[in-house]
């Protein structure tokens, strides 16, 4: 499962993070996740629970997703919209498919909070 990895990634960050800031404790993790990154967040959560068991410092952490929606933006009339289409979106506006995608693609830590 692709979501695993991605998981095991992210918890190597936030080690990285406690340890840089003397942390006791993790309490609660916001991921950003975009609907283009392919990641399925149901599937991140259930494999962030699982292996956050094996670490005190992360056991009682609580995972928060914010699934971050498509938003193009038209190259031909430079409007910005967002979209549940992936792989055949068209500018609202003047129906143009020359879009560069503003975001969607997020995969990252959005913030943690730490217990000292
Ligand atoms: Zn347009």
């Amino acid at each position: 499962m692709h979501e695993v990895s991605i998981a095991l990634g992210m918890v190597d960050e936030l080690f990285r993070i406690a340890k840089e800031n003397h942390a006791k404790k993790i309490t609660l993790v916001r991921l950003k996740i975009g609907k283009m990154s392919g990641i399925v967040t149901d599937s991140l959560k259930f494999a962030f629970d699982a292996i956050k068991l094996e670490h005190p410092l992360l056991s009682g952490a609580e995972i928060l997703i914010e699934e971050v929606p498509l938003v193009y933006e038209c190259s031909d009339c430079h409007v910005s919209f967002s979209a549940e289409d992936i792989y055949f979106p068209a500018c609202e506006a003047c129906g143009s498919r020359n879009l560069k995608l503003v975001s969607g693609e997020e995969q990252h830590i959005e913030s943690v909070e730490i217990e000292v």
